[in-house]
């Protein structure tokens, strides 16, 4: 692809004529002339950086908020979600790996400018999108000027990320953005970079940016064997507490072996309650279990109260007994963009 192709990044700066340096994420790729960045996703072309995702995801899905997973964001609405190719970490338990190991190019994608992304949304009558699949920070202008042009028009802006974004884009974005799912895969520096090649560090950073300016939800998937230690997770449960606040919807998401992980078995039912309780033990309000279908933890009861508000089967909803922002049981306001 030919320069005059091609988007130039918004976070880098130049080493000299020709070696740059990507802003975009806690990486910091350095990258010559004719390299790309780690995610496979920015190149060096005589001295200017481009991103390599601008206008091309490779996969464009309506699903409903939940799936990604907000539970506590316009309940039973749906999303036009979207991902592209690449990802700035290499997870070892990807279940996207098919197009966040590979390089933009290197699978197939669709051409959508971001005014066509937000019109496909609308003409289907949906009013929400939702960057996802992949780590959104790769397209990070693609994903920008879609939240611009969907604000423009009133709708619901949301992104899953690793929260591996550096500050000042993070800082830039979230005006534009109503919530955030981040994931926190475990609270163990050690094992984060051996399970991800990422840090803990910048994730927590993340987490306390992102409370302060939009609704935060968090995903913790926990795998057996891996990220499993019930001191590692209560440790975490009491950080999110003491530094996010109560009201922070905690998922625990049950692993499936996928990628580099399919020796293991799924992660236990009973696991995953006792994470649970070790979270409320905590002092959180709102704590789930994902992807285990029908399980009562997939229901969100009051914390004044104790009655179950909003009753699931699977992603959708069979009753929600949410008034306003309130409980209708006993009026207590429940967290969340309802
Ligand atoms: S966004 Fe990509 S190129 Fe930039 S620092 Fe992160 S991994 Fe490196």
């Amino acid at each position: 692809m030919s320069p005059k192709d091609l988007h130039e990044a918004s976070y880098y700066r130049k080493l000299d004529a020709k070696k740059t340096e990507c802003e975009l994420c806690f990486r910091r790729c350095v990258i010559d002339d004719g390299a790309v960045g780690a995610c496979l996703a920015r190149t060096n072309i005589s001295g200017i950086l481009y991103t390599l995702t601008y206008g091309s995801p490779v996969a464009v899905y309506v699903d409903p908020l939940e799936k990604a997973p907000f539970l506590h964001v316009y309940p039973g609405s749906d999303a036009l979600s979207l991902g592209t190719a690449s990802c700035n970490l290499r997870c070892k338990n990807c279940i996207n790996w098919h197009f966040a190991f590979k390089a933009p190019g290197e699978i197939e994608s669709v051409s959508m400018s971001p005014e066509t992304v937000v019109q496909t949304a609308l003409d289907r009558n949906i009013n929400s999108i939702c960057f996802t699949y992949n780590e959104p920070t790769v397209q990070y202008e693609y994903m920008y000027d879609i939240a611009a042009a969907a604000k423009a028009e009133n709708m619901t802006v949301t992104l899953h990320s690793n929260g591996m974004m550096s500050p000042e884009p993070l800082e830039a974005l979230l005006p534009l953005v109503d919530a955030v799912v981040v994931d926190l895969k475990t609270f163990d520096d050690l094992l984060y970079r051996e399970l991800t090649g990422g840090e803990l560090a910048p994730v927590l950073q993340t987490l306390q940016n992102v409370r302060k300016k939009a609704w935060l939800e968090i995903v913790c998937l926990l795998i057996p064997t891996v990220s499993d230690n019930l001191e590692d997770i209560k440790a975490m449960c009491l950080w999110i507490s003491e530094n996010l606040g109560q009201e922070v919807p905690v998922h625990f998401s049950r692993f499936f072996p996928s990628a580099k992980l399919t020796q293991l078995p799924p992660t236990s039912v009973n696991l995953l309650e006792q994470a649970c309780e070790i979270a409320e033990n905590a002092g959180l309000d709102y704590v789930y279990i994902n992807n285990v279908s029908g399980h009562d933890k997939t229901n969100t009861y009051c914390p004044a109260c104790a009655e179950r508000i909003i009753y699931r089967r699977g992603l959708f909803i069979q009753e929600n007994k949410i008034e306003g922002n309130n409980c209708s049981f006993c009026g207590h306001k429940i967290a969340g963009i309802w």
